[in-house]
């Protein structure tokens, strides 16, 4: 398997096409964005940071039976991945309200709902990824709607999966952001990353936050927040 050309560059990855037709290089960049990539910053180490996070993320997804495109780890900060055809909706679940859910609709951050909320938004930088409901995924065709459910069901079972295994690193998972997508053999599969860049994760002794609010916010150092949670997230899997 060979490295080609760019495929794609985005905000915080470039994904790079290979020798395989069916398989994809996703490369984690060194480099924050937030508020719509207004503000920008190069941050050392991240992309290897964030590629680890993913990789040991999907891989106990998929051990959970969810599906994702992760296929293996290529080098510090690249993952192999399956090419997948990729929907235009992003699916976010909250456990405790955060960030555009209290400006929203005016919800306390802190204050934690009586079951996981799940949201749809429209993944398009141009309008800034606006909220939508179902029946906006139909009109404009942004995913095949019939899937709809069955992609909160996952993302629901995913914010169970990794509830619970943060909850082990002593970390509340706050809120996360799921990408979905149907894989060469058409199964529907979470794509892209899950990382502190798409996670609000809260330590639960300490209150601190250690995802890319402290980017966004200018809360503390970032590379500190991210490799708690790397290391933390690997000394569970090594106590089993
Ligand atoms: N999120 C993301 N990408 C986006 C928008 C949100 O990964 O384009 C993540 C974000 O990091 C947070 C969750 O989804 O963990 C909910 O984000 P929210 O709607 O509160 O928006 P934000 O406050 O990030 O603008």
């Amino acid at each position: 398997m060979e490295k080609r050309e760019k495929l794609y560059e985005g905000k915080a990855k470039v994904i790079y096409i290979t020798s395989e037709e069916d398989k994809l290089i996703m490369h984690f960049k060194d480099s924050a964005t937030a508020f719509d990539g207004v503000k920008r910053a190069q941050i050392e180490g991240k992309g290897s940071t964030n590629a680890r996070i993913t990789a040991i993320i999907f891989k106990i997804l998929e051990r959970k039976g969810v599906r994702t495109h992760f296929i293996r780890e290529l080098s510090e900060n690249e993952l192999l991945v399956w090419r997948a055809e990729r929907f235009l909706v992003e699916v976010v679940v909250r456990n405790v309200a955060a960030g555009s859910v209290c400006k929203r609709l005016g919800f306390k951050e802190g204050y934690r709902f009586p079951k996981p909320l799940t949201e749809l938004f429209y993944k398009s930088d141009e309008l800034h990824d606006p909220l939508i409901c179902v029946e906006h995924v139909e009109l404009m065709n942004l995913a095949p709607v019939e899937l709809v459910p069955q992609m909160k069901d996952i993302a629901l079972r995913v914010n169970e999966i990794l509830s619970n295994l943060f909850k082990e690193a002593d970390i509340e998972l706050v809120d996360f952001k799921l990408e979905f997508g149907r894989l060469p053999d058409g199964s529907l599969a979470v794509v892209d990353e899950i990382t502190p860049d798409s996670m609000r994760l809260w330590d639960m002794k300490t209150g601190e936050k250690l995802d890319k609010d402290r980017f966004r916010f200018d809360l503390g150092n970032l590379m500190e927040g991210y490799e708690k949670v790397l290391k933390r997230l690997r000394d569970t899997e090594n106590r089993g």
